[in-house]
């Protein structure tokens, strides 16, 4: 294994802010995708940080090892170089539906027997949490001993001191359960409300900047939570949480070390932060690069533009998400063309090279007028921009999504979709790029998210059976109405 012995040394000389930590109680905290996506992953940053700084405990990391490694690579911590199944405690953070097929594949190479009632006194015990858990925890339910749905940030110290404490394997598990927030899969049939912790614990912020992370360099600080507009799509609306809480942004500013080359604001809403110019600034000033996590259309002025340049953006991403006007407003978008216009003119006076624009089709009530709409608008927009401006159309299936009102939606199923998806392609040809995960893609991320513990058993019987397309179809479409229909 030394291709991944020498990977792993590469890329700690590559890392500012790795946390080399003491401690008798370990922790490995794995993302079942690869390092570059692991690295960008604020929440995952923000529990390696946070269980570092806890007494006597160290936290260390693993990743999903990438395609070109040998089928038995292992997962050894990149901080020790141990495998990370000898440390007594394993934590997962996982942050969508599709990553569920990372979490078995780790779980195999880590030699932890996947389905937990199989576990034995020896093995670690094995803690499941992230984003993913806020929307639908229940088809991780069979893998994990204990799963911490929602965030994890206040819970993480009396956890460690609960699985760390006198007594056997079940007895420690049992006294984590005991925690508001953690569920025992294999005892309670139904997880509790996801946690969210009170304003104090904000801002999450990582700790580690690389070169070799998906955001290159890139410190990433939260300066909001949540979202306080209620698009009839999104997991992330206010009736689903407590709304936006907005770090003041002298707390965010105070976490942005100036050795990191590149600053990354991270929140769902995080154009919505009444002071988002005057944090955008300070960072530019202090002659730091910076991004936005999201950006909505309707919230972009000249000022913030210019900022952005500035701090070295090469592309306005904002989302439409219903692709024609009628849509936009049944899904309570509110964002109009006109708001969209000015995106591209914006980008046009700033000499932005790129500008990048999300929307949805297979939402309920979608016509060919609404189609025909978003063609012209992408003609349009195309014309407001320069010859070597591009306009790149990232497209997604609608999903209805669990704690949101369209949870009983139908999904528009897998061949109309791609149908769509083709048609779109061939009539934006010469106005702009497409890109897409696809029909099957979307069918399989919605099935995970009304799915149940059986699901859960099904992916990975599929993922036994080689974890392609057809084993996929084939497991799931066993199941019928157990697993959470949605037609394909
Ligand atoms: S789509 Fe954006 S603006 Fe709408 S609810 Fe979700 S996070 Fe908020």
């Amino acid at each position: 294994m030394r291709i991944l012995a020498e990977r792993i040394q590469e890329r700690l000389a590559l890392e500012h802010g790795t946390l080399f930590g003491q401690g008798r109680r370990r922790w490995s905290l794995i993302y079942p995708s690869p390092y570059a996506v692991g690295m960008s992953s604020l929440g995952f940053q923000t529990v390696y940080r946070l269980l570092n700084a806890l007494p006597d405990t160290v936290a260390e990391r693993a990743f999903l090892p990438e395609a070109d490694l040998p089928e038995r690579a292992p997962l050894w911590t990149y901080e020790s170089g141990r495998p990370a199944a000898d440390a007594p405690v394993v934590a997962f953070s996982v942050a969508y539906e599709l990553e569920l097929m990372g979490v078995f594949e780790c779980l195999r190479r880590l030699g932890v027997a996947a389905l937990s009632p199989a576990r034995q006194e020896r093995d670690p015990i094995v803690v499941m949490g992230g984003p993913l858990t806020s929307v639908n925890p229940r088809p991780l339910g069979p893998f994990a001993d204990l799963i911490v749905v929602g965030e994890a940030e206040a819970v993480l110290a009396p956890l460690t001191d609960a699985l760390f404490g006198e007594g056997s394997r079940a007895q420690r598990i049992a006294r984590a359960g005991a925690l508001p927030g953690v569920w025992l899969p294999a005892q309670v049939a139904e997880p509790p409300a996801p946690l969210e912790v009170v304003d104090a614990c904000l801002p999450a912020f990582a700790t580690i900047w690389t070169p070799a992370s998906a955001l290159a360099n890139m410190f990433l600080v939260e300066a909001e939570r949540g979202c306080a507009r209620g698009c009839a799509f999104c997991v992330m609306r206010r009736q689903a949480g407590r709304g936006m809480r907005c770090v003041p942004a002298e707390r965010v500013l105070q976490t942005i070390p100036n050795a990191a080359p590149r600053v990354g604001l991270v929140g769902a809403a995080v154009s919505d932060h009444p002071d988002l110019v005057a944090i955008v600034r300070a960072i530019v000033d202090a002659g730091q690069e910076v991004g936005l996590s999201s950006l909505r259309a309707d919230r972009l002025s000249s000022e913030l533009v210019a900022l952005l340049v500035k701090g070295g953006n090469r592309t306005l991403t904002v989302a439409a998400d219903g692709i024609s006007e009628r849509l936009r407003t049944d899904l309570s978008k509110r964002i109009e063309a006109r708001h969209l216009h000015e995106t591209a003119r914006l980008a046009a006076e700033f000499g932005v090279p790129q500008l990048k624009l999300y929307a949805m089709v297979g939402v309920p009530g979608e016509t060919p007028a609404d189609v025909a709409e978003f063609v012209t608008l992408c003609r349009e927009l195309r014309t407001r921009l320069g010859p070597l401006q591009r306009l790149t159309v990232g497209v997604s299936v609608f999903v209805p999504k669990p704690r949101t009102p369209l949870v009983d939606a139908a999904f528009v199923g897998i061949k109309a979709a791609e149908a769509q998806l083709a048609s779109l392609k061939r009539q934006l040809r010469g106005i702009a790029e497409l890109s897409t995960g696809g029909g099957r893609q979307a069918w399989l991320e919605g099935r995970l998210a009304h799915g149940n513990q059986a699901t859960g058993v099904a992916m990975y019987d599929a993922y036994v059976a080689g974890g392609g397309p057809a084993a996929i179809r084939k497991a799931l479409g066993l199941l019928g109405a157990e697993g959470g229909v949605l037609s394909s």
